[in-house]
């Protein structure tokens, strides 16, 4: 008995330095990028789910003294506020002014009023905020801009200080190819399989030390390969193809055909070859993502790293 106890405790005692082994190296692997100038900070990891810990999906390029959005979920604001105070001032709110939307699916879509006002209103956002996207983007800003009329008049007109410019929204709906260009980056659009959508968008993120592509909402897509090559980063979305056998039939076909399990981004990525690949807007279903790195290591040997909101890479 006392042996048992012993063997018990050398256990526990091993499996704390494998867990502590373990966790100090997805940190390492989350934080070593802060070393060079350009990063991915996630804003939001989250799905349609109102998940409390996960803000809905928003992921930020930060290259040079400029922060590049993509998708704009619930709550991407705040974090992004958040990512500011931790040492990446590019995304203090007033310096919101540059996003790419994927697809107008709502949960990468309800941000989007809190990106248009929220800098404006309560940072004093001098510019207009550039908006990037797929057909239907300007009808969404200018309804947008439509709901909130008397918001903007009563600040504008009102005896509250307000910027002129910092509410609008320079919308620009854009094709597959390279969409934007500037000193810091170079940003390509690329066309990704989501379930019905005419338009969803993956991103190319080249600044002049690293390429990033974000998949955006996509089943598997012959694009996200042929982008990354190599990238430094993958950021690609993800279900449990083990918890996906749990869920009723109708949803079984729907997410077949509108996003990618584990087994089928393990390929994805042997193809793509990424510096790393992170997964983000992650459907766990009860799985945790300890079991999505596993299910994807049954068929993919690279470095792999779930993302939470906030993670740097
Ligand atoms: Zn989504
Ligand atoms: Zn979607």
């Amino acid at each position: 008995m006392k042996s048992n106890t012993g063997e018990s405790a050398l256990c526990s005692c091993v499996l704390m330095l494998f867990m502590a082994c373990s966790s100090s190296t997805v940190e390492s692997a989350a934080t070593s990028a802060t070393a060079v100038g350009d990063r991915v900070v996630f804003l939001g990891t989250g799905t349609p789910n109102a998940l409390p810990d996960r803000s809905g999906p928003g992921v930020a390029i930060v290259a040079g003294d400029a922060a590049y959005l993509v998708d704009a979920g619930p709550g991407i604001v705040r974090r992004a506020a958040a990512a500011a105070q931790n040492g990446t001032p590019q995304l203090d709110p007033a310096n919101l002014r540059i996003a790419f939307i994927t697809h107008l699916h709502s949960d990468h879509t309800i941000g989007l009023p809190d990106l248009i006002f929220t800098p404006w209103s309560g940072a004093d956002r001098e510019e207009p905020l550039e908006l990037y996207g797929p057909p239907g983007i300007g009808n969404m800003a200018e309804h947008i801009l439509a709901a909130y009329d008397e918001d903007i008049r009563i600040r504008i007109d009102g005896p509250q200080p307000a910027t002129p410019e910092g509410y609008r929204v320079n919308w620009h709906e854009v094709s597959p190819g390279e969409i934007y260009s500037d000193s810091n980056v170079t940003v390509t659009a690329f066309r990704v399989n989501h379930d019905s959508w005419r338009h969803a968008y993956g991103y190319k993120f080249e600044t002049a030390n690293r390429t990033i592509v974000v998949s955006g909402d996509a089943s598997p897509s012959a694009s996200i390969a042929e982008n990354c090559v190599r990238c430094d980063v993958l950021v690609h979305e993800v279900y449990s193809a083990t918890a996906l056998e749990g869920r009723a039939p109708e949803w079984q076909r729907y997410h077949r055909g509108a996003h990618t399990s584990t087994h089928e981004l393990g390929v994805i990525a042997a193809e793509a070859q990424p510096g790393v690949l992170v997964l983000y807007h992650q459907l766990f279903w009860g799985t945790t993502p300890a079991d999505l790195l596993r299910e994807i290591g049954e068929v993919y040997d690279g470095r792999v790293v779930s993302a939470n909101d906030l993670d740097v890479f």
